[in-house]
């Protein structure tokens, strides 16, 4: 049973990568429910998420069956003359943006495994850090943000190297296998940095739990500055996934610093 944050992380992720470029969207959309607009993105929200997680294949065709089976089997359009939603056309993208989502929770879980194991701190309250070290694992994977990529204006928005290697593969013209051979290539640079930044992340926190103050701060900010390598921009609104880390072992560094140092105490 999904709670109604997991429900909403799903759902912001799919409203990102599908309703974004759906073009049968009503105006106004979405939601599009409301709208008159039926879709089993809304209508069916969690037998969907069902539907992808009953699968773990290479192949379409069994995710194709699985939301058969979870989600038009139980809807009411099915045996009418036609689909009023554009799930069949969208599922792909859709159960990308499902995967996607699982992603990042395993990555976040294992975020929080890893500072649960930390021993306890030596000099600081970590608290502020720890609660940024755990908000920001696992939330930046890969591209996340809307590109006009190569000739053919690719959106890469959601892409992982490896898929857009597929497309390359599959592609035929050859503009598009140019676009694709070069978009998966910078999607992997794109991936490889936000697994080097989470790493630097992760040795910032160590450090920091040490009550190494410098160390932790150069990790934390090598954290950023990948970020900002990747190109992924601010100017797109999108705010720096490691900031909140550096400043609080900023923060935390600064409060040890303002620390009393004991008074000796004199003897005789
Ligand atoms: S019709 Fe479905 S896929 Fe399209 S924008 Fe609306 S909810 Fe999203
Ligand atoms: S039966 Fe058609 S309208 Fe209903 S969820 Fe499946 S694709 Fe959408």
């Amino acid at each position: 049973m999904l709670t109604d944050t997991e429900r909403d992380e799903y759902l912001a992720e799919i409203r990102r990568q599908v309703c974004s470029h759906c073009k049968e969207k009503p105006e106004g959309g979405p939601p599009c429910a409301p709208l008159g607009k039926p879709c089993g993105v809304e209508l069916y929200l969690p037998e969907l998420i069902d539907a992808v997680h009953a699968v773990h294949d290479e192949a379409m065709e069994p995710y194709r069956q699985s939301k058969e089976k979870h989600v038009c089997a139980r809807c009411a359009y099915l045996h009418s003359c036609f689909c009023p939603c554009p799930l069949d056309y969208w599922y792909g993208p859709v159960i990308q943006a499902i995967e996607n989502v699982d992603k990042r929770r395993e990555r976040r879980e294992r975020g929080h495994r890893f500072v649960s194991g930390l021993p306890a701190p030596t000099k600081a309250d970590l608290a502020e850090a720890t609660l940024a070290y755990e908000r920001a694992v696992g939330l930046w994977t890969g591209c996340d943000w809307t590109t006009q990529f190569g000739n053919l204006d690719l959106d890469l928005n959601g892409w992982t190297a490896a898929e857009a290697e597929s497309m390359a593969v599959e592609a035929t013209d050859a503009e598009e296998v140019e676009d694709w051979t070069a978009a998966a290539q910078w999607l992997a640079q794109v991936e490889q940095n936000a697994s080097l930044a989470e790493s630097q992340a992760a040795l910032a926190m160590t450090a920091a739990n040490a009550g190494e103050w410098s160390e932790a701060l150069e990790h934390a900010r090598r954290a950023v500055l990948l970020e900002f390598a990747a190109g992924r921009p601010l100017w797109h609104g999108l705010p720096l996934t490691w900031q909140p880390l550096f400043n609080a072992i900023k923060d935390a560094a600064l409060r040890t610093a303002d620390e009393p140092k004991a008074e000796p105490t004199s003897v005789g």
